[in-house]
């Protein structure tokens, strides 16, 4: 059975393309994974090091259409993931999908043709629009990553207020499975974030993401952040920066894993 997990957040530059990124490069490693780029900044699919795609190619802007056959637009990617591509067009789906009853429906259907991956990720927009509702709608599972420096508490309610509405109109089994702090440092802002976030009751808080320009460069390279280190970098230096910045998100993924065994 698909797992589909949306990695969301209203707030841009959070790092939920970041988190998509490490967690379908290790995902990919043990299980079949497709990545979903739902925002027309495509900054998923650049992050995977896809650059060209031709006039030809389709994307997300046609998954939304229940006519297309959602297979033939994913494309393969060097790191054993499948992707679905996005670029500016998609910005133009917001609106049609707001003039359209019920479209939040639409991804849900089309992503239910994919059954043959174990795992799909959906990395979501910075809004709180129709595309984000859709993948709310799609998902069993939400991750949030949260951005240390800049939490807000307000934003971080309103995100928890559209969930509980998801759950109650159009997908009552939506589970929320943690809050995943990033680009934490050790100034007091980034620890009263944390503390903020072990407060609210019933929400998992993950290990933080620290802070590092690796993410950035591996972004930049196309590569996923675990083979941009072990490419990169010295054993050595690659052993310490594995444990610093991929154990978070290992731990994510092993959470992720582990609840197979619940739902098979
Ligand atoms: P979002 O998808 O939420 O808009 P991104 O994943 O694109 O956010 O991240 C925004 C920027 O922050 C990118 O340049 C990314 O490389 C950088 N970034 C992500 N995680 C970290 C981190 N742990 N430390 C430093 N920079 C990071
Ligand atoms: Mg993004």
């Amino acid at each position: 059975m698909t797992k589909i997990i949306a990695i969301a957040n209203q707030k841009g530059g959070v790092a939920k393309t970041t988190t998509t990124i490490a967690k379908a490069s290790l995902i990919g490693t043990r299980k079949t994974c497709l990545a979903v780029d739902l925002d027309s900044q495509a900054n998923l699919t650049d992050g995977l090091g896809v650059r060209e795609i031709n006039d030809e190619q389709l994307t997300a802007y046609n998954l939304f259409n229940p006519r297309q056959n959602p297979n033939s637009i994913v494309v393969s990617t060097p790191w054993g993931i499948d992707l679905i591509p996005s670029d500016i067009g998609l910005a133009q789906k917001e609106a049609e999908l707001i003039a359209e009853p019920d479209s939040h429906f639409i991804l849900k259907d089309q992503l239910g043709k994919l059954n043959q991956y174990e795992y799909v990720l959906l990395d979501c927009p910075p809004s709180l629009g129709r595309l984000t509702y859709s993948a709310l709608t799609a998902a069993d599972l939400i991750l949030i990553p949260v951005q240390c420096q800049y939490f807000s508490a307000k934003g971080y309610k309103q995100l928890l207020n559209t969930i509980q509405a998801v759950q109650m109109r159009s997908n009552p089994s939506l589970e929320i499975l943690g809050v995943l702090p990033t680009m934490s440092d050790t100034t007091n802002i980034s620890k009263g974030a944390l503390i903020s976030l072990s407060k609210v009751e019933g929400v998992t808080v993950f290990d933080p993401v620290p802070k590092s320009v690796k993410f950035t460069e591996s972004q930049l390279a196309g590569i996923p952040i675990d083979r941009y280190i072990r490419e990169n970098h010295s054993i050595k230096e690659s052993e310490e920066m594995m444990e610093r910045l991929i154990l978070p998100y290992q731990t994510v993924v092993e959470r992720l894993l582990a609840l197979e065994v619940v739902y098979a």
